[in-house]
Parts: C-alpha cells; sequence; structure tokens
C-alpha cells in the first residue's frame, strides 16, 4: 500500500507464556457495573441495558511502561478492572457464542480525568475528553482463555504504593462477561482485537506523579506501573 504518510504501528499486548502479541483492534468498556462503584459515583445501580465507552487503540499501554500523568486535569483516578481480549467476533452473539470468543483476560486500569468526566455529566456532553485521553489504558499482559478460567471468586486488586485502594469480586458484577459481549454485539460487529474492560468494584481515588500502581486478577493476571 502506498500511503501518504506512514501508517500508525498498530497498539499490541503480551500473551504471557508466548513471544507472540496480541493485536489490539478497539476498546470498549462498560461504566457502572459494580453497584458499589455506581453507589460512590453518585449514580442509580441499574440492572437494564449496560452503558459503554470507547477509548482509542493507541490509549493502551503495557510492558510495565511509566504512564504519563495527563493534560488538563487536576483530579485523574485509578479504576480497576478486568480486561476481556477476543479472538473472534460477529453481531448479535448469543451469551454461549460470547464466551467462545474470549482469546483471554487481563487486568487494567480505567484511567479517568474525574474533574473533567464531572462537567461532562453536569453539561450532559460526552466522555471522551474525561476517559479516551492517550495512555489512558494501562492492560497487562494477556493470559489465554485456555489456560486460566475467572469464576465468581476471583478477586480484583489495586495497591498504590503498597496500600490496597480498591477489590471486588467478579461474582459481584452486574452484567457478567458473557452479557458484556452478547450486549456489545447488538451494538458493533465485534471483530477479533477487540479488548473490553469489565468495569471496577468501589474504592476509586486520586493517583499523584510518582505514584506505584500493582493491579491484580488474583490468579490470573498482574500488571505494575508508575505514574510519571
Ligand atoms: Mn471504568
Amino acid at each position: 500500500m502506498n500511503y501518504i504518510i506512514a501508517p500508525p504501528t498498530p497498539s499490541s499486548l503480551p500473551v504471557a507464556g508466548s513471544d507472540q502479541r496480541f493485536p489490539v483492534r478497539r476498546v470498549f468498556c462498560i461504566g457502572r457495573n459494580y453497584a458499589e462503584h455506581a453507589r460512590e459515583m453518585g449514580a442509580a445501580v441499574e440492572h437494564g441495558q449496560p452503558m459503554f465507552f470507547c477509548k482509542p487503540a493507541d490509549a493502551v499501554v503495557t510492558d510495565d511502561t511509566d504512564v504519563p500523568y495527563p493534560s488538563a486535569t487536576s483530579d485523574l483516578h485509578h479504576e480497576v478492572e478486568m480486561v476481556v481480549a477476543l479472538k473472534a467476533g460477529g453481531r448479535d452473539l448469543s451469551p454461549s457464542q460470547a464466551n467462545e470468543a474470549v482469546f483471554g483476560y487481563g487486568v487494567g486500569l480505567d484511567l479517568t480525568r474525574r474533574d473533567l468526566q464531572a462537567q461532562a455529566k453536569a453539561k450532559g456532553h460526552p466522555w471522551d475528553v474525561a476517559k479516551a485521553f492517550d495512555h489512558s489504558a494501562p492492560v497487562s499482559a494477556l493470559h489465554p482463555a485456555t489456560e486460566v478460567t475467572p469464576t465468581a471468586d476471583t478477586a480484583l486488586r489495586l495497591s498504590v504504593n503498597g496500600e490496597l485502594r480498591q477489590q471486588g469480586r467478579l461474582g459481584d458484577m452486574i452484567h457478567d462477561v458473557p452479557a458484556i459481549i452478547a450486549a456489545l454485539s447488538r451494538l458493533f460487529e465485534l471483530k477479533p482485537g477487540d479488548l473490553i474492560f469489565t468495569g471496577t468494584p468501589a474504592g476509586v481515588a486520586a493517583l499523584q506523579r510518582g505514584d506505584r500502581f500493582h493491579a491484580e486478577l488474583v490468579g490470573i493476571a498482574e500488571l505494575d506501573g508508575q505514574m510519571v
């Protein structure tokens, strides 16, 4: 192909136990998927249609890369989440087809400019500047679903500078993984390479420059990094 400017290098994630990488196509995120987090944000706990937003694929950072503190905020928040990677796609998937589409699992941070999000909510504006900024999606190596199986009792944890900030269990999700994928597939034709952030438990709080974070999907995936 004879491109007029250099095409971007695709974002990718390491695959645990392999020298191959997972190419990232799109990043979908579900909002308010844990009741205690919805409550701490002052939002209603809704069990109907899930609420989605997106980040660009090149917001993904990995491999213990330092995360630059973003511009235009003084209230950057962490949201630790299980990340699901798809190896197959489609439209209108059933929950069992959704399960079969999963390549693997990781853990990530849905970094959020909370001050800009509050302004957007107040004005009825979209969330993009609060959620979809550069480096807003640190994600661990992916662990193939053939090797790991998250359960309702699998814990999600985030420590900052050694202090536990967030913890939850996957069984507390309002919409489980097959339901999230099935719902997304009614809105988008899903494709191999898509990533899904599956929501955060309570305890979201601010990160500062110099903070070291350690995120864990316990027994499955770990992510370390530093805000710089
Ligand atoms: Mn989130």
